[in-house]
């Protein structure tokens, strides 16, 4: 979505804040407003090198809903803390950089990677370290799509020991800590916001096969996190998440993140009374979940979420076009009320739900040989395929064709008896084909997305 360029204006105010676009830059100096009297950092020179731009969570309210988030800042690659003195400890030394999977869904090339770096832990506390990640992986999966698809993913740890137990910044912006990856609360000045040595991360996850999606777990229960969702031009991944092990709505901010990481979804808050935010005047956005258009205008047009007007979403009420998001109070709509891209502890919506299906299967194939297909098979031998086990297994259909022919009484079975096929001469052709027919999307674009067959060649 371009942003308008008077906000950049509002930048000049804030010369250290070189920000890559506009509405990105008014944000940003939004966020530093939003963190109230008391909560702003002293000013002072913006630590040297280069920066990168992080979502900032909403601010933790004692009641009420929590704010997804509050805008974002660019912030430095660079972590904070003292100097590591050298582990020396040799019990240290041989855990650091030693990777688990610790949920085993399949092979990394056909599922998500989740990988889970911990910051803070001595090593005496890598056991609670792991217990944590676990802990966290629950609480993503305790919300869908994620319950349904959890099986799509891998989750992997790396160990990353710490001279010092808790992170910079708490429980006080003043405390300064030696951490393995530099994590600091504090960072741009907001209390919430939890930053990351981004090069210190990425050299633990260099250690884990193919990360798709990184979470950082912060030891510590003060509420934070951030969303670096600019996706790793090195190691692959879509995005880094940070978060407090010991807090749950930190969690929920990572969850939120995701959505932008894998869902490519907009925020759907927006800034009230707020200059350059009165009224979005721009082109159609990029996104899925935001849209200048009416419910009318998008059902007419068959554009934007119109499979979904009308109907009841998870996180409350039905989908049509909510007037504000993408930060806009007017000019911009978003699908439903208070979705979890607004509201930290509500679902996704459906079209977000559909979004985010799209993204996991971006990552994760849904029909693997599970018998090599770079031979022939013969009568002796068995076709297999492996399928993911989704939850809700009556919309995945797997069905057996035969030179194109369908052998429906092998449908539903992911092994098939070269010798029950009653071949004839010659080669002939095995064909599986799985999909996911889920009521959770009906984009046919997305839908093509989820279908998958293997092939192989059979000789009786
Ligand atoms: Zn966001």
């Amino acid at each position: 979505m371009r942003p308008p360029t008077r906000s950049a204006m509002r930048l000049s105010r804030h010369p250290h804040r070189r920000l890559g676009t506009a509405a990105l830059a008014g944000v940003a100096v939004l966020a530093a407003l939003a963190a109230g009297p008391g909560t702003a950092a002293a000013a002072g020179p913006p630590p040297p090198g280069p920066r990168v731009q992080v979502e900032i969570p909403g601010p933790e309210a004692a009641s009420g809903p929590t704010p997804a988030g509050s805008g974002h800042a660019l912030v430095p690659v660079t972590g904070q803390g003292r100097p590591a003195p050298h582990l020396s400890a040799p019990a240290a030394v041989a855990a650091d950089g030693h990777v688990t999977k610790v949920v085993d869904n399949g092979s990394t090339a056909d599922r998500l990677d989740i990988v889970v770096v911990g910051d803070g832990y001595t090593a005496d506390q890598l056991d609670r370290f792991h217990a944590d990640a676990k802990e966290k992986w629950g609480e993503i999966t305790g919300v869908e799509p994620y319950t349904t698809y959890q099986n799509l993913f891998n989750v992997w740890t790396v160990d990353a020991v710490s001279p010092e137990s808790g992170v910079s910044g708490d429980p006080a912006q003043g405390d300064v800590k030696s951490t393995a990856l530099g994590s600091y609360f504090w960072c741009d000045g907001v209390e919430r916001l939890l930053c990351v040595d981004q090069d210190k991360v990425d050299s633990y996850v260099a250690k884990a096969p193919q990360a798709d999606l990184v979470v950082v777990l912060a030891n510590s229960a003060k509420y934070g996190g951030a969303g670096y969702n600019e996706p790793s031009a090195k190691l692959g991944y879509e995005g880094i998440s940070t978060a407090s092990a010991g807090n749950a709505k930190s969690g929920q901010v990572a969850i939120h993140e995701t959505g932008h990481s894998l869902g490519k979804l907009a925020d759907e808050y927006f800034y009230p009374d707020t200059p350059g935010y009165e009224h979005y005047s721009g082109p159609e956005a990029e996104q899925s979940n935001i849209s200048i258009l009416t419910a009318d205008r998008m059902a007419a047009d068959r554009t934007k979420w119109y499979r979904w007007l009308g109907e009841t979403s998870p996180d409350g009420g039905t989908v049509g076009a909510y007037e504000g998001g993408g930060y806009y109070v007017t000019g911009l709509s978003r699908p439903t009320d208070g979705s979890i891209m607004r509201i930290l502890g509500k679902p996704f919506n459906l079209p977000g739900v559909e979004a985010m299906i799209a993204g996991f299967y971006r990552h994760a194939s849904i029909a693997t040989p599970g018998t090599s297909t770079a031979r022939t098979l013969r009568s002796s031998d068995t076709a297999r395929v492996v399928v993911p086990r989704l939850a809700g297994a009556r919309q995945l259909t797997v069905r057996w064709y035969l030179d194109g022919r369908e052998l429906r009484r092998y449908e539903g079975r992911t092994a098939v008896p070269v010798r029950g096929l009653g071949l004839g001469r010659g080669a002939h052709d095995l064909t599986v084909r799985v999909a996911d027919r889920t009521a959770s999307v009906r984009d046919p674009g997305i839908a093509a997305g989820l279908r998958g067959a293997v092939r192989w060649e059979v000789r009786r």
